[in-house]
């Protein structure tokens, strides 16, 4: 016998499972899964350990229940971020080098090897490929590449020949995120905040102040006519510029952006924002208004000046309201243009008056805004005197007339700040023209993609709103970049695919790649992949033989039946990829994706998991502190994989603690040779429950409640077992039954223990392939469950009850309710209306009769089959179990639980006072 010795069981396993998971082809029926493939540009943290076990637990399951499991992985290097991680470690970075050397522990000599991009890459596909590896992830490595592979590269000029010629490819000027020290348009990935940011389109107000222009970006230019006056920052210093030829005062910022969205800009001269306090402006559509302070005019948002419609704006309402309460500006009237249901004159002031509000940094006030934004937009109409329009068709009217006759230009601006790159740099909008986009905009293309969601299985399925949403939304994206590792666009190679792009349809890749490498690049043309994927004929295709073995293998394992991401990829990665399948596999739907898992987020000690902000726990260091099966147990088990999930280091040692327990225990018991008792069958029994449980819980991805299923569900029963076994037996030679489905259930989970227990148990080959226990019906015995769950119910009752009472008793005696009432509750708890029921039963002569006493007792009843599980009702309904043959069996077990004489007696025999509150299921006790 062995003792509990984490460390020694992961030392043999991996011995033993050393190419164990590398599957072929073959007849046996495939399972396919797969995860988003990691950016390896730092060390693994236990966040990322979830999302890797969670679909290691699935491919266990599946490949003890029979199928072929695919698990591959490989390694997400293309893009920016490591061009900047390694441009900073180059130049010295003191926070870049404290986050490699201290946190991710990189050597030295490893770290001076990192001013070159793919050094770090590689660097860190081989940690994470060894903590995987420690993790008991069964990954077939064979498959294993990285997104730069020529051969890769290949695969992907392939794919986006399909995505061109679909005409999903455009060339176009866009606004995008844009980072200016990285030069670069920025993605989803690589903001440190900001990543909800969207681009809007303000119109630029054009108001003339003497041969300068003072533009004030708006998102309603049809509140023009109810302009009163322009807010400036007395605090901000704004410049004056030569845009385009022509004089503008905006904030510095502006100036910036304006010249990253097609103006040449000159910047002439400062301007102290407290200088233009007191002018006066004119626009032709609303007159000469005067500039007036406000704190509130942020000079990092659009020009960085403001147009004042107190009327239809309530922070320009309360602005102004401020000023006016200290006497200042007070012949300033709001004008109102708009009218909108619901709302008096000045609907501004309404909603503010309405709420309360009292000042500008009332934090209702945004909501309020955007309240009467909408309700505008949705049913308001200009006054008559300003053409009587909806104002939904007036905005855009108005728009068009300010640019074609008063100047107005367009600018872009994030509709939240901030928008930080993750080098630290503010990201602006930049117009981008020459950029190649795909054409997320086209409806058609959405089309297939609604209609392909449509016959995905989604996990849990209210991310299926999620989806719709995203596909949707989704604008025309920005698919190239000048700077990072990656594939060169087929269309203008000066120019790399960006991340996003190109890590879409590489679960097909997965399963040729580990014959394609071998290939040399130069012949794998487009034709060569059309043949593997497509199927389709060209003549002289290069090495045949190689070709044939892997559509043949492509075909066996595709399509995927599930992928597994985070819940953050829904916005992109998980939506581009069906985007990009539908195209590619256009003409053979059989190869769609089939279903997705979304998980949640990670937290540490309650917080969000960020290696910037170091608060990470290595997995690494998990998996050397606590053992691999303790790490896996822990995530699988505090919560199901679309749950957030919090690590707490000392849940995890409980953890530790409850996998010692089934191993001491399954050891204990595993040679145990008594005779089978009564109790046995309905351990058996029992188990059989715990089986279909813990299987259905699996085939729902729901690994917490397996767990919970597989661990506590037979830790209790067996807890419960064991007590009830006679004094001079420890256990009937059918545990090692037991021992063995146990072990199987669990083997998913913590896949070392069992692995070393299955070699214990003389089972077969390895656990890992070892068959999943089925559920057999035959040993289902419900009356033994019935007659357990009533003993360990009322030794439940009189523990508590001798808990209150706090004497020494001498003795017990059970009383067992009459007939009478056990015909109650059949009535009951067969009625359909169960609060009707009564007045049913005391039509019956018999019991009216009874009088008050049935009343009571069906009411007793009622309550008490409220409180009943369904699981009892049910069976104790189809044949119920005789109360005193279930207790006078277990009078010795009883006698020896509570060290007294106990007596079972019929409560209306007994004489005593106490037993007539005696129920079925529930008997009296008393208490001597
Ligand atoms: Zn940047």
């Amino acid at each position: 016998m062995s003792e509990f010795d984490l460390a020694k069981f992961e030392e043999e396993a991996h011995e033993r499972w050393a190419h164990a998971f590398e599957p072929d082809p073959s007849k046996t029926e495939k399972f396919y899964l797969n995860v988003a493939f990691p950016y390896p540009s730092g060390a693994m943290h236990v966040g990322h350990g979830r999302t890797y076990i969670v679909p290691d637990v699935v491919a266990r399951f599946w490949r003890m229940k029979g199928k072929q499991v695919l698990f591959p992985m490989a390694f997400h290097v293309t893009g920016a971020p490591v061009v900047g991680i390694s441009k900073r470690i180059a130049r010295k970075d003191e926070k870049t080098i404290r986050l490699y050397r201290d946190l991710y522990r990189v050597p030295q000599n490893v770290l001076d090897s990192f001013t070159d991009p793919l050094t770090i890459v590689r660097h860190f596909a081989a940690e994470y490929q060894r903590v995987m590896t420690d993790c008991g992830l069964s990954i077939d490595w064979r498959r294993r590449f990285i997104t730069v592979d020529p051969t890769y590269s290949k695969f992907i000029e392939w794919q986006w020949k399909h995505l061109y010629e679909a005409g999903h490819v455009i060339k176009g000027a866009h606004p995008v995120r844009f980072c200016t020290v990285d030069d670069n348009p920025v993605g989803d990935h690589d903001l440190l905040e900001g990543d909800k940011a969207e681009v809007i389109k303000f119109t630029l107000v054009m108001f003339r102040f003497g041969d300068t222009f003072i533009p004030t970006a708006t998102l309603r230019p049809e509140t023009i006519h109810g302009v009163t006056n322009l807010w400036a920052n007395p605090n901000v210093t704004y410049v004056r510029a030569l845009v385009d030829g022509k004089a503008w005062i905006v904030s510095r910022e502006a100036a910036e952006k304006l010249a990253l969205q097609d103006h040449t800009v000159g910047i002439q001269e400062e301007i102290p924002g407290a200088n233009l306090i007191g002018k006066t402006v004119s626009h032709p559509l609303c007159g000469e208004v005067p500039i007036l302070p406000a704190d509130f005019v942020d000079p990092d948002m659009a020009s960085g000046l403001v147009m004042s419609v107190p009327a239809h704006a309530p922070f320009d309402y309360i602005a102004l309201r401020d000023l006016q309460q200290a006497g200042k500006y007070t012949d300033i009237r709001p004008i109102p243009l708009i009218k909108v249901e619901g709302y008096g004159e000045v609907p501004a002031q309404d909603a503010v008056e309405k709420a309360g509000i009292r000042n500008q940094m009332d934090s209702r006030m945004d909501a309020l805004t955007q309240e009467i934004y909408s309700a505008e937009f949705s049913k308001g109409k200009l006054f008559e005197k300003y053409g009587g329009k909806p104002v939904r068709v007036a905005r855009d009217e108005v728009a068009a007339l300010m640019a074609e006759k008063y100047d107005s230009v367009v600018m872009y601006e994030f509709d939240i700040r901030p928008v930080v790159c993750r080098c630290g740099n503010k990201v602006k909008v930049k117009i981008l023209h020459d950029q190649w986009f795909l054409k997320y905009s086209d409806p058609a293309w959405k089309q297939q993609v609604s209609d392909l969601l449509k016959d995905m299985t989604l996990v849990p399925p209210e991310v299926r709103v999620e989806f719709d949403r995203t596909v949707g939304w989704l604008k025309d994206w920005a698919c190239t970049r000048r700077v990072g590792l990656g594939t060169r666009f087929p269309w203008d190679t000066a120019q790399l695919i960006e991340p996003l792009s190109d890590s879409t349809v590489y679960m097909a890749y997965y399963t040729i790649a580990h014959k394609i490498r071998d290939m040399d690049p130069k012949l794998l043309t487009p034709e060569v992949f059309d043949y593997i994927f497509l199927g389709k004929k060209s003549p002289d295709l290069p090495e045949k033989k190689k070709l044939d073995a892997m559509r043949q293998e492509f075909l066996y394992w595709y399509p995927y039946d599930f992928r597994f991401s985070a819940k953050d990829l829904i916005s992109n990665h998980l939506t581009f990829q069906l985007f990009h399948h539908v195209t590619v596999f256009e003409d053979h739907k059989e190869l769609l994706p089939k279903g997705m898992v979304v998980f949640g987020m990670g937290l540490l000690n309650g917080a969000k998991m960020s290696s910037s902000k170091g608060n990470v726990f290595l997995l690494e260091d998990a998996v050397k502190e606590f053992g691999a099966d303790t790490v896996r147990m822990f995530l699988m088990g505090s919560a199901e994989p679309w749950q957030d999930f919090d690590w707490r280091n000392e849940l995890v040692l409980s953890t530790k603690k409850q996998i010692e327990r089934f191993y001491n225990t399954v050891v204990e018991l595993k040679d145990a040779s008594g005779e089978p008792h009564d109790i046995d069958r309905w351990l058996a029994s029992r188990l059989q429950s715990h089986i279909a449980r813990t299987t259905a819980a699996l085939d729902n991805f729901q690994t917490r409640q397996a767990l919970q299923e597989a661990y506590f569900g037979i830790e209790t029963d067996l807890k419960w077992y064991r007590r009830r076994l006679p004094e001079d037996c420890d256990g009937s030679r059918e545990l090692h039954t037991l021992c063995s489905v146990w072990v199987r259930l669990l083997a998913p989970f913590i896949p070392f223990t069992a692995e070393h227990l299955w070699k214990e148990l003389a089972g077969e080959g390895l656990v890992s392939f070892a068959p999943w226990p089925v559920a057999d019906g035959k040993q289902v015995n419900e009356k033994a469950e019935l007659a357990e769950e009533l003993l360990a119910r009322t030794v439940e009752d009189i523990e508590s009850i001798l808990k209150l009472i706090q004497l020494k008793p001498k003795a017990i005696t059970i009383a067992l309710a009459p007939e009478w009432k056990q015909e109650i509750f059949r009535t009951i708890a067969s009625a359909s209306d169960r609060n009707m029921v009564v007045k049913e039963i005391m039509k019956d002569p018999a019991m009216r009769k009874r009088g008050k006493a049935a009343t009571d007792a069906a009411r007793q009843i009622t309550t008490l089959i409220h409180r009943l599980p369904p699981h009892v009702i049910g069976p104790l309904l189809k044949d119920p179990i005789g109360e005193q043959d279930v207790f006078e069996s277990a009078k010795v077990f009883l006698g020896q639980e509570f060290g007294v004489p106990v007596h079972v007696v019929p409560a209306e025999e007994s004489g005593l006072v106490k037993a007539a509150t005696a129920l079925p299921f529930k008997p009296a006790i008393v208490i001597e």
